[in-house]
């Protein structure tokens, strides 16, 4: 019969491999040119757009 402890165990092997298989998915290489969304000129745009656009995060002010 499981108790409490098996039970976090396979919790615990369920996350694991799920965070590797998250690891190990490619990472796209990413192209430099003009964000499809917000028109920037970026270093590296993955599928069109920007890591600011991509993440949804505000670009900062450049001063
Ligand atoms: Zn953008």
């Amino acid at each position: 019969m499981a108790d409490a402890a098996d039970d976090a165990q396979l919790l615990l092997e369920a996350h694991l491999a799920r965070s590797i298989a998250a690891a190990r998915a490619p990472i796209p290489a990413g192209v430099a040119g003009e964000c499809g969304e917000c028109g920037e000129d970026m270093p590296r745009l993955v599928h069109g757009r920007c890591g600011f656009c991509r993440d949804g995060r505000k670009r900062r002010a450049l001063t």
